[in-house]
């Protein structure tokens, strides 16, 4: 076991509570009734404290995974490790009851019938159930202190969300899964209630694992991300390194916009239409180069520009979409169709005719045929 990171300052309403156990799930296998399997030799891990985000599409597996490290699912080979212990595998299974695992589902599941404080304590022990300090606890963590005798349908979704989460930390769980915990909410609300949850697990300091297919949520919450692509984890890692070192071509366009220009590699920069391009790990021959939106300038030709060094190449705006926080852009050079995103009001109009270059770090880059 080991205990919560050391919290902030002032952090009095939730310092000390939890005692919390990494997760470790090893070469994780599972078919259901013969057919291909959905999850194939998963390796995934997260340590004591920190969150962890199942990003996929749909269809890849994810919330079998959870409800395996939840015991909910038995897988057909592999190993499930909670603070260090086997709680799936070989030595047997460890039914869910037991495990110190706290769950919240896509849609709530409140029970409508039920008071706050009912639902609430559904979890705990017999004895506790209509009332327990464990309860009063669990919702004013959530921000619900005093709410206990309202019933769910008089509370707006958000306030419902966190009453799943404070039923699910009410017996004080080691570790905290948690099912597409936003997508039954409107898009305001979601990005609301996210920053909430966001504040609130950071606070508690327990470990937590939970299932997304939006890239925005898995970078927001999650320490580290592993995504999953047919039953297999593509890769893990921080956002940064998932989103700047993706892998494979796939996972480069699924976690975010990607431009791929195509290049010749030259060792550690590659030479491409819109200019040299510093390489993250070197490359000889054709690849194509990972260009991210915002790692694009864009300058307005002058117009006497016709002739010009690589990246000097005169490119024209074909399209201008302002979205208040920053500006996008479709650029075309020759057969090249450019994204480009800057924070800021647009500089450039449909038709004009621009300049491009780089202005990211070593990026990655791919085999033509990845
Ligand atoms: P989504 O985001 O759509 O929920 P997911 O990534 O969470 O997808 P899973 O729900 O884990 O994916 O499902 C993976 C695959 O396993 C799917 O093809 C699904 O139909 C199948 N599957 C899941 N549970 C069962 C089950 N109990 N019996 C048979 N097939 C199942």
């Amino acid at each position: 076991m080991a205990e919560a990171p050391a919290r902030e300052a002032g952090d009095e309403r939730t310092a000390g509570w939890v005692a919390t156990d990494g997760v470790e799930v090893v070469g994780v296998t599972k078919s259901f009734d013969g057919g291909p399997p959905v999850l194939r030799g998963v390796d995934v891990s997260i340590e004591a404290g920190r969150t962890l985000a199942l990003l996929g599409p749909s269809g890849c597996g994810k919330t079998t995974l959870l409800r395996i490290i939840a015991g909910l699912e038995v897988p057909d080979r592999g190993i499930v490790r909670v603070g260090g212990k086997e709680v799936t595998g070989p030595k047997g299974v460890v039914p869910p009851e037991k495990r110190r695992i706290g769950m919240v589902f896509q849609d709530h599941a409140l029970f409508p019938h039920l008071s706050v404080a009912r639902n609430v304590g559904f979890g705990l022990p017999r004895a506790e159930r209509r009332s327990s300090p464990r309860i009063d606890e669990a919702l004013e963590m959530v921000g619900l202190a005093g709410m206990g005798d309202r019933m769910p349908s008089t509370l707006s979704g958000g306030q419902q969300q966190r009453v799943a989460l404070a039923r699910a930390i009410a017996p004080r769980p080691r570790v905290l899964l948690l099912d597409e915990p936003f997508s039954n909410l409107d898009a305001t609300l979601r990005v609301t209630i996210r920053t909430e949850i966001h504040q609130l697990l950071v606070e508690l300091g327990i470990t937590t694992i939970f299932v997304t297919h939006d890239q925005d949520e898995a970078f927001i919450l999650g320490d580290r991300v592993a995504v999953l692509s047919e039953g297999e984890v593509v890769q893990s890692g921080s956002p940064e390194e998932v989103y700047l070192r993706p892998r494979t071509r796939w996972l480069a366009d699924f976690v975010g916009e990607a431009n791929f220009i195509p290049g010749s590699g030259r060792g550690d920069y590659a030479v491409t239409p819109i200019g040299d391009v510093p390489l993250e790990r070197p490359a000889e021959g054709e690849v194509e180069v990972l260009v991210r939106p915002e790692h694009l300038d864009l300058h307005p030709a002058a117009p006497d520009s016709g002739e010009g060094r690589a990246g000097d190449e005169v490119a024209q705006v074909e399209l201008v979409e302002y979205v208040g926080h920053d500006t996008s852009y479709l650029i075309r050079q020759d057969d090249l169709l450019v994204r480009v995103r800057r924070p800021s009001l647009p500089v450039v109009e449909r038709g004009e005719r621009v300049r491009l270059r780089y202005s990211g770090g070593p990026t990655t880059w791919f085999d033509l045929e990845d």
